[in-house]
């Protein structure tokens, strides 16, 4: 039937008949339960928490709100659960990936969320929050109660990873001191870029960023020069060490350039990110209880001690090391050469190579592979033990405990929560990826029908 035809027999059937000015009355009274039920959700946020301290235990939930003419409006709110917290303490590598995405749904602000890495180099979640805007202050906030969540004493030992997003440089400098920092490559280059287009530079940007020993380094910067100048500074003017693998501290075990953990995080919980705040939490809860679920079970089926994206990975250092000729100085020392990339020395008892890979990985690299076939030698023996079995098992074992529904929760007796005062219901949130500027639009790439 065509939109004639049916505009037609509505109009002119008595009972089917809508008025334009009933649609708009019955628009208006959907909204008016809709907003209800979000400003509902802020009511009952305390009583979340506190349902969240009674279900797992010593987790750490905190809630923010502030009084406004004899009124309570909520501002923040910060959930860590137990087995988040311990699982990282007991056998994560101490690398954190910090990230703010945008609410634009029925909850509004930013997530905050830290990430670390497992032993299967896949995002484990940490600790998340929502807050106003990001900002020094609310920045400052996050990493503190997070600092204090993990028990780090020594900031020394960890390194923080991001986009470097608003506020957050400032407050790792006056919390996390001493820290080491790494910003993604993907989001510098896409700064890089805007000054120094072309896909030559693009390369080497990133030759540099994966070079893993300093003379590489210098080499890659130094076909910048040639290339362009202005570019060889722009780089220079930061810091090696945030962004480059030659310059990395090896004693996080991972060689990380992009902040891919938050990156999935985000779209994990892509769902969730549009929905009223108790709804958003409660779901990315149990998105978490069910994660650590399979990821415990999922040991059962690993080889050898140790996952399969790792055994993938050493499989691929065992290729190049049958292509290498190894000559022994002592028990422990060698020399390694490849057919074409020349020599170098590894070392057996200090788990180093001059290539650098074994110590940012903690994983043996084709060198260390060949030296270690040449004592007769287990290469999994070489392998850190965060990519083991023990230490997954005991990352995951903590429960992310079940919730039951909002009825059955304690009920706050402090005055209820309103929904922050410039509070506005959204349209319809947008979920599409923000396009760089230098990127076709939508469908430019498509050829119509005649082309
Ligand atoms: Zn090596």
């Amino acid at each position: 039937m065509s939109y004639k035809q049916w505009k037609q027999l509505t109009c002119t059937t008595k009972y089917s008949y809508i008025s334009e000015w009933r649609f708009y009355r019955a628009k208006k009274e959907a909204m008016k339960i809709l907003e209800g039920s979000v400003r509902d959700q802020f009511v009952i946020v305390e009583d979340y928490c506190k349902q969240i301290l009674a279900t797992n235990p010593g987790s750490t939930t905190l809630l923010k709100t502030t009084m406004r003419g004899g009124k309570r409006y909520f501002e923040r709110v910060y959930i860590c659960l137990k087995a988040c917290k311990d699982g990282f303490i007991k056998g994560c590598r101490p690398l954190i990936g910090l990230d703010g995405c945008f609410l634009k749904g029925y909850c509004k602000g930013v997530l905050l969320a830290a990430v670390g890495v497992d032993g299967e180099n896949s995002l484990y979640p940490i600790a998340y929050a929502i807050v106003e805007k990001e900002n020094t202050e609310t920045w400052k906030w996050f990493v503190e109660i997070l600092k204090e969540d993990l028990q780090v004493e020594n900031s020394s030992k960890f390194t923080l990873m991001s986009d470097r997003p608003k506020g957050l440089e400032n407050a790792m400098k006056s919390l996390w001191d001493g820290a080491h920092v790494r910003y993604c490559v993907r989001h510098m280059h896409s700064n890089f870029k805007k000054d120094f287009p072309g896909l030559l530079l693009k390369q080497l940007l990133w030759a540099a960023a994966r070079a893993s020993t300093k003379e590489e380094f210098v080499k890659c910067m130094k076909t910048i020069k040639d290339v362009n100048e202005s570019a060889y500074n722009w780089l220079m003017a930061k810091n090696a060490s945030e962004w480059t693998r030659s310059h990395f501290d090896d004693s996080v075990k991972c060689d990380m350039v992009l902040n891919n953990m938050c990156e999935s995080f985000n779209s994990a919980i892509l769902e969730a990110r549009d929905k009223a705040v108790v709804t958003l939490l409660e779901k990315i809860r149990f998105w978490l209880m069910v994660r650590f679920c399979q990821k415990r079970e999922s040991v059962n089926k690993w080889r050898d001690g140790i996952s399969k994206q790792i055994w993938d990975l050493l499989e691929k250092n065992k290729e190049v090391a049958k292509k290498c000729h190894t000559n022994r100085a002592n028990a422990f020392n060698f020399q390694v050469t490849h057919e074409t990339d020349g020599s170098f020395v590894v070392d057996l008892i200090a788990l180093t190579c001059t290539c650098r890979k074994f110590e940012l990985n903690g994983l043996p690299c084709s060198h260390a592979v060949a030296a270690i076939w040449k004592r007769g030698l287990n290469v999994l023996d070489y392998v850190h033990d965060y990519y083991k079995k023990e230490s997954f098992i005991h990352v995951y074992e903590g429960v992310v405990q079940p919730m039951p529904s909002p009825n059955k929760w304690p009920s706050s007796s402090n005055a209820p929560i309103l929904p922050p005062p410039e509070y506005k219901l959204p349209g319809r949130p947008k979920k599409s990826r923000k396009r760089e500027v230098d990127e076709p639009p939508v469908g430019a790439t498509k050829s119509n029908r005649h082309g």
